[in-house]
């Protein structure tokens, strides 16, 4: 049996607002072509490819054995909350109460209530471009308006003090910064964070979500420096979020983390009392030892990253019309295709945006790349080289024959 198309009126105004994630799309698009025969490269993947860490996966086989079965705290377990501000103190040199800590399924979530908790109708919300594609869409959803700043590459895509200082009005509740980015990588040095800070520090009204979720994934000796950490004024308005998804190759698992103020993370609380009640409990416990262990995995798998990266890059820069920055930090590149604009494919079509190049890469190589379009900065691509060296290869080969075929 299936269901008649149900009337329009159903769905709520706020759904209208936002629409579904493009690279959750895009993997769902690959895995509809595979499945079809088609052999498909996809570098639209925002995950290691490494296994979670041994002790890790135990940890969570434990607490089923051991019975942690039943739900948790809507705030999480004070195991979990307690690895979380050490974490703070040992890695960032941010002190934190537990009450001042919550856990979420995933950054995402985590991410998604606090806009929940604060923005009221009209609130602006300050995101550079480009930005992970979630940002965006949840401050919609919530009835905020986003007030995008474009960064582009030959600004090495950070925001600059005064292009914060301009966006920045009576009427804006967050800046939103994500360091490492996604989608191109670039890391803050001190001195810039210290910079941004100093103009929020005239701005009261403005509260900082720092979204530090790659903040272990770096190279060439880059030392992160989180927002909360500039100065105390800074600090009592941050909300500084963090999961385990990347850092510990625990994307399934879905467990993220926030410490702030405290009327904040109360409100997280709230909502996650009455939405999910809490993560997955042993996910919870798989977290505490993510925390608390062993950290030679991360080295081991930043060293990979490192060799992929340096061969993406060359291998992209090599290419005509592509123009790649060296990122470090996360797994990502966003190479500028602004003169492969105005290209004719041999089918006659002109490529006009980076989503029609995407589209012909799809159909012509079976190469799956993120458009530009989707993280508010055009015209550019997203490529993860979280995957096999020889996976990374076969794929910019096809890139390369793709771009040889235009005139
Ligand atoms: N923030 C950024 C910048 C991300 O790239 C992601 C995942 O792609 C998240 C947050 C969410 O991570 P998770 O929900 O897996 O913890």
């Amino acid at each position: 049996m299936s269901c008649s198309p149900l009337s329009p009126s159903v769905l709520s105004h706020r759904l209208s607002r936002v629409k579904p994630s493009p690279t959750v799309a895009l993997t769902a698009r690959c895995n509809a072509l595979k499945k079809a025969g088609k052999n498909i490269i996809n570098f639209g993947v925002g995950e290691p490819d490494f296994d979670t860490p041994k002790a890790i996966a135990e940890s969570g086989i434990k607490a089923i054995e051991r019975g942690n079965t039943r739900y948790t705290a809507a705030a999480g377990i004070l195991e979990l909350r307690r690895a979380i501000v050490q974490k703070f103190k040992r890695d960032n040199a941010l002190s934190y109460d537990v009450e001042q800590v919550t856990v979420g399924v995933g950054a995402k979530q985590i991410i998604f209530n606090t806009f929940c908790a604060t923005i009221n109708a009209g609130d602006e919300v300050i995101i550079p471009a480009p930005y992970w594609v979630s940002y965006a869409d949840m401050v919609l959803l919530f009835g905020g308006r986003p007030v995008t700043v474009a960064c582009t590459i030959d600004q090495n895509f950070k925001i600059t003090p005064q292009q914060l200082e301009d966006s920045i009005s009576p009427k804006t509740k967050w800046f939103v910064f994500n360091n490492p980015s996604n989608p191109t990588g670039i890391a803050y040095s001190r001195q810039e964070v210290a910079l941004l800070a100093e103009v929020l520090q005239r701005h009261p009204h403005v509260h900082i979500l720092s979204d530090d979720i790659y903040e272990s994934i770096v190279y060439d000796k880059y030392v992160f420096t989180t927002m909360a950490q500039t100065s105390q004024e800074i600090y009592e308005r941050t909300v500084t979020v963090n999961g385990v998804s990347k850092t510990y190759c625990m994307t399934g698992w879905r467990l993220g983390y926030a410490a702030g103020p405290i009327d904040i993370i109360k409100g997280i609380n709230t909502l996650n009392s009455q939405s999910t009640s809490c993560p997955a409990t042993m996910a919870q416990w798989a977290a505490v030892e993510a925390l608390d262990g062993d950290k030679s995995a991360i080295t081991e798998h930043n060293i990979a990253f490192t060799h992929r990266r340096n061969f993406v890059v060359a291998a992209l820069n090599a290419l005509e019309g592509v123009q790649c920055m060296v990122p470090n930090g996360a797994f990502y590149v966003y190479p500028c295709i602004r003169d492969l604009m105005g290209k004719k494919t041999p089918a006659g079509n002109i490529l006009l945006s980076d989503t029609d190049f995407v589209t012909f890469l799809l159909e012509t190589q079976g190469v799956a790349v993120l458009q530009g379009e989707a993280f508010g900065l055009s015209p550019y691509i997203r490529l993860s080289f979280a995957t096999s060296m020889d996976t990374l290869k076969r794929g910019i080969e096809r890139i390369a024959r793709a771009i040889q075929t235009l005139s």
